[in-house]
C-alpha cells in the first residue's frame, strides 16, 4: 500500500529567491507550494532599509504566479552599517519587515557588508529585544585559522551565545544547523529556535567529496559528518518544537556551480519537501512530519498552522522528474533532490 500523510500547508522559514530573471525563474517553485517564506535579504545591493523591502516585495509580488494558492513573503533587514533603529522598528510597526538577518562578514554569497562582531549591533539588539523583532543569525566563524568543519561550534561559542546572555529575551533563529553543537546550543537557549534544511538532513560530507568533489552539494555552512545529520535526524524527527524546516534554497547557474570557484548554495524549493518527507518516512516517524514543516516555525514566528493541507503519497513506482530548471537568458539550475521526488507525489487536499 503506498504511504499517505496529510499536513498543513508547509512555510519555508529560509530562503533565497534572488533578483531578476533567477527571481522570476525560482518564485514559483516557492509560491506554489508554500505559505510563508522568510525572504534572505543578501541582494547583491543588501536589503538593509524598509524602502528597500518595500521595492523588493513588490518585485516579488510582481513574479509570482497568479495560480499561488496563499502565499506570503516576510521580509527581512540585513543587518549592517546601513541598518538604522528607527527604521528597522519603523518598518516592523508598519509590518513589513518581520525579522533581521545577520551575516558573517564574507561567510557566504553577498555577505561582504556582514559583520565582524555580532555586539557591534549591540544597539540594533536593544530595539529588537524590546519590540520582538527576531534575529536571524547565519552562525559560521570566518576564522581561516579554524577548521571549516568546527566553524558554526565556533561561532556559537564565541559570537552568539554572548548576544543571547546580553539579550536573554531576543528571539534568536540560528539558520541552518549542520552539527550536534547547533542542536545542543538551540537546546540550551529557551529563546532560541532552529531552521535545519533537506540538505543538512540527508547528506554527509563523504557524500560531497567522494568519490569526486560534487559543487551541487556545495553550500554555507558546509554540510558535516554522517554523525552529525544522525542528530539532525533525531532532533527533527522527534517533533521537537525549536526546530523548524527552512530550505536555505539559494539558486546559482551551473556555470557559477561548476567554476573554478564553486558558487556555496543549493536549490531545493523544487524538492525540499520531498526530501524531508523521504528521511521521516525511513525513521517511521511520518506522524512529526507536520510539526518540522508546518507547525513549529509558525508557533515560534506568532503564526497559527495553515487551515489548507497537501497530501503527500510515496508512490510504488517512479515518477519522472525534472532534474534542472531553466532561466529565461538559458542559465540552468540544477533541482536538488531528483531522486528523492521520484518517490513522491505531493498534491492540495480538496476537503
Ligand atoms: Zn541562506
Amino acid at each position: 500500500m503506498a504511504l499517505t500523510i496529510t499536513i498543513p500547508r508547509p512555510d519555508d522559514w529560509h530562503v533565497h529567491l534572488r533578483e531578476g530573471e533567477m527571481l522570476d525563474a525560482v518564485i514559483g517553485y516557492t509560491s506554489l507550494r508554500f505559505r510563508y517564506a522568510m525572504v534572505m535579504p543578501n541582494l547583491s545591493t543588501p536589503i538593509a532599509t524598509t524602502d528597500q523591502a518595500i521595492t523588493y516585495r513588490k518585485l516579488i509580488d510582481q513574479a509570482t504566479p497568479a495560480e499561488s494558492p496563499d502565499f506570503h513573503p516576510l521580509m527581512t533587514l540585513y543587518c549592517s552599517s546601513q541598518l538604522e533603529a528607527i527604521d528597522l522598528l519603523h518598518g516592523y510597526k508598519e509590518g513589513i519587515v518581520k525579522a533581521v538577518k545577520y551575516y558573517p562578514a564574507g561567510a557566504t554569497t553577498n555577505s561582504k557588508s556582514g559583520g565582524s562582531s555580532m555586539m557591534d549591533f549591540a544597539h540594533i539588539f536593544t530595539t529588537m529585544q524590546d519590540a520582538g523583532i527576531p534575529l536571524l543569525v547565519h552562525a559560521e566563524s570566518t576564522n581561516p585559522a579554524i577548521d571549516i568543519y568546527d566553524r558554526e561550534a565556533a561561532f556559537l561559542e564565541h559570537e552568539l551565545d554572548i548576544v543571547c546572555n546580553n539579550f536573554p529575551e531576543m528571539k534568536v533563529t540560528v539558520e541552518h544547523i549542520s552539527t550536534s553543537a547547533g542542536v545542543d546550543f538551540v537546546n540550551a537557549h529557551e529563546t532560541v529556535g532552529a531552521s535545519v534544511t533537506p540538505h543538512h538532513l540527508s547528506r554527509n560530507r563523504s557524500d560531497m567529496i567522494s568519490p569526486a568533489f560534487h559543487a551541487d552539494l556545495f553550500c554555507k555552512p558546509v554540510i558535516n559528518s554522517e554523525s552529525d545529520r544522525r542528530i539532525l535526524v533525531q532532533t527533527v524527527t522527534s517533533g521537537s518544537p525549536s526546530f523548524f524546516l527552512g530550505t536555505d534554497s539559494a539558486p546559482h547557474p551551473t556555470k557559477a556551480k561548476y567554476g573554478k570557484e564553486a558558487k556555496a548554495g543549493i536549490f531545493n524549493a523544487a524538492y525540499g519537501l520531498e526530501v524531508v518527507a523521504e528521511i521521516f518516512a525511513t525513521e517511521n516517524k511520518l506522524e512529526n512530519l507536520a510539526a518540522f514543516t508546518s507547525e513549529n516555525g509558525a508557533a515560534f514566528y506568532g503564526y497559527t498552522p495553515a487551515e489548507e493541507h497537501l497530501v503527500l503519497t510515496r508512490e510504488q513506482v517512479e515518477i519522472e522528474v525534472a532534474t534542472h530548471l531553466s532561466t529565461e537568458s538559458g542559465n540552468e539550475v540544477v533541482l536538488f533532490g531528483a531522486e528523492e521526488a521520484s518517490h513522491w507525489t505531493i498534491q492540495a487536499s480538496i476537503d
